[in-house]
């Protein structure tokens, strides 16, 4: 994707208040991402390790979604969950149950979309092979990167428009 600036950062979020996305916090290495390698930014907040925030290009302008992680580790401790976005396999809290509240007048009312999620968010780095999973067994796919990675933009579009759109 396209280097983010963070103002671009901060004013792509769809469903948090603008003094929210103000106030959040940006990964401490933004500049130095891996940017040719990632279909999306994604990051747990440094300063509170229950939120996390994702920011996609969309029809070249930025979209970002604020999520709360909520604490899936007795179920993970013991069994493998695959992340819905990469399709990554991780045991022992490597994918987290993230919600994120929906836009407008639904948010409001307290209704969110949740789905799992690598916990650090790094999707585009695990289905590259850029960084591994522990403990995740070889999933012998027969698809190419470039496949992997349309499949992840495609759940993230999907889970990106129940957010927007219910
Ligand atoms: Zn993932």
């Amino acid at each position: 994707m396209r280097p983010v600036t963070e103002h671009e950062v901060r004013t792509s979020f769809i469903n948090c208040s603008k003094g929210e996305a103000k106030r959040l916090g940006l990964p401490r290495d933004l500049p130095d991402r891996p940017w040719e390698d990632l279909d999306f930014l994604g990051w747990r907040d440094p300063g509170a390790p229950e939120r996390a925030y994702l920011v996609a290009e969309r029809d070249g302008s930025f979209v970002g979604i604020a999520l709360r992680v909520t604490s899936g580790a007795s179920r993970a401790f013991t069994s493998r969950s695959m992340c819905s976005l990469c399709l990554t396999t991780h045991t022992s809290g490597g994918v987290a149950l993230m919600t994120a509240r929906r836009t407008g007048e639904a948010g409001r009312q307290g209704n969110t979309v949740g789905q799992y999620l690598c916990t650090d968010l790094d999707c585009s780095l695990y289905l590259r092979g850029k960084k591994e999973a522990p403990g995740a067994g070889i999933v012998d796919e027969s698809l190419t990167v470039e496949e992997k990675a349309a499949r992840t933009r495609a759940n993230l579009d999907s889970f990106l428009d129940k957010v927007a759109n219910g």
